[in-house]
């Protein structure tokens, strides 16, 4: 009885020592096989990263957006594995929350896709803006943590968080450095480490230039970091204007053919997906591509196309995401917007063009022209202006940008980040009196608009 008893008081110990530690422990380890882990960030974020013990070494796919988290992700992978002979670190593209805790494995060699290389600058620089930003964010979350006072619920929602952009601000302070590609390819490539090997697929321009897939046969594996993504995530996560649709389907079509298969897909966050939900989302570009293909052929215009694809009637499967009905709409119609963008001419390209040779006034009086008598031939869409604007201050060129900016508030006269934009493009050529009125249209447009509000104070405070 009484020995019993003390094995119960062991056992209770250990059980409390475990949850401890699993709390404090920001990462959920999934066993997916012998050889193969899935971790998953407990963040707002939930990132996740794979590990696969192969005869040649470990090889893990991304590396989370902190050193500081991915050395815990490391810790982790040694326990489960009993070893640590790291030997490559793959990324499926180059953002901060896939390829920053790149570091954490020095023993590794780096590999991704060509078009990844040459960001390091580019990325040190950001790294600045996500510290900065990052200090600020723990600050505000713990002033939300003292207000939640006893509010279980409350807290339970921001203390991962604060944690997490403690382990943000923690990795990216002084000893953060971007770890680059020492291995790279263009269109595939297989990494063989003789029990497992592992087949590299460019996808084309989608979601950051340089998405790479990694399909691991002997594991029945297929990882797909941000292309396909769910839960508060655009479906089909485009973030480039022009998109490589063929090549998507091509891809695609190779790995449902591959006789090796995959029966489980590793979306970059949030959790697995099935072999039959890639599927799906296969079949809804292919449908939507040879639909768009073929409404251009008929001259449609871009209203007619939308009635064409109604959500209800061809892609009701999709509702199986879990979004609401609003959002799975909002998607798709930002979807069809973006395939049938790929036929347009982007108009942005002449744009530039002209105001090399003729100067910013002759580069939009084109526009003006072609948005008049041509508009349903030219991509006119405001995120790709609004990015050629930037170009032009990144370029110190800030009267071009402002004649550009103060063109798209011509044609989008309720957007508010326009009005932002031309208000940046004043500020930065010391028109103080320009800028302050130009915010303050934005935030009469949009009263949420933070970074007006933070401009127009830094402006009036000067
Ligand atoms: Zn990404």
């Amino acid at each position: 009885m009484k020995k019993s008893y003390a094995f119960f008081l062991v056992l209770l110990i250990v059980n409390v020592l475990f949850a401890q530690s699993g709390s404090s422990d920001p990462v959920r380890v999934e066993r997916l096989s012998e050889r193969a882990l899935m971790l998953t960030e407990d963040s707002p974020m939930e990132n996740i990263i794979v590990a696969v013990a192969t005869n040649k070494g470990i090889v893990v796919i991304d590396s989370t957006g902190s050193p500081a988290t991915a050395a815990i992700f490391r810790k982790a992978i040694e326990k489960e594995f009993a070893r640590n002979d790291f030997k490559y670190v793959i990324n499926t593209h180059p953002h901060w929350d896939h390829a920053w805790g790149n570091q954490v494995f020095p023993e590794a060699i780096v590999i991704g896709h060509e078009n990844s290389l040459g960001q390091t600058a580019q990325q040190a620089r950001s790294a600045e803006n996500m510290l900065r930003r990052g200090r600020e964010r723990v600050i505000a979350l713990q002033q939300g943590l003292q207000k939640a006072g006893n509010d279980a619920d409350q807290k339970a929602k921001l203390l991962p968080e604060i944690a997490f952009q403690e382990r943000i601000v923690q990795g990216l302070s002084a000893t953060f450095t971007p770890v680059p590609p020492a291995i790279s390819f263009s269109d595939t490539m297989t990494l063989d480490m003789g029990d497992v090997s592992f087949k590299l697929y460019f996808f084309g321009r989608a979601h950051s230039g340089s998405d790479i897939f990694i399909h691991i046969p002997a594991e029945k594996i297929l990882v797909t970091g941000d292309i396909f993504l769910d839960q508060g995530w655009l479906p089909l996560f485009s973030g480039m204007e022009t998109l490589d649709i063929p090549k998507w389907c091509e891809v695609l079509n190779r790995l449902f053919n591959d006789a090796d298969g995959f029966s489980t897909v590793i979306p970059g966050h949030r959790k697995a997906w099935s072999r039959d939900k890639l599927k799906m989302w296969k079949e809804y570009i292919e449908n939507l591509w040879t639909g768009i293909n073929a409404a251009k052929k008929e001259k449609l215009t871009m209203a007619q196309v939308m009635e064409r694809f109604p959500l209800e009637e061809r892609y009701l499967y999709l509702k199986e995401l879990g979004h609401s009905d609003q959002r799975i709409k909002e998607f798709h119609a930002r979807n069809i917007e973006a395939f049938w963008r790929q036929l347009l001419i982007p108009v942005t390209a002449l744009i530039e063009q002209t105001t090399q040779s003729d100067g910013i006034e002759a580069a939009v009086e084109k526009g003006r022209i072609l948005w008049r008598d041509k508009k349903a031939e030219y991509d006119f869409s405001e995120p790709s202006l609004n990015r050629l604007g930037y170009r032009f201050l990144s370029q110190d060129n800030p009267s071009a940008a402002i004649g550009l900016f103060a063109f798209i508030v011509e044609l989008y006269p309720a957007s508010a980040n326009a009005y932002d934009s031309l208000g940046e493009a004043y500020m930065v050529a010391g028109d103080k009196e320009m800028a302050v009125r130009n915010y303050e249209k934005s935030l009469e447009l949009n009263a949420a608009n933070q970074n007006a509000k933070d401009m127009l104070q830094r402006l009036r405070q000067n």
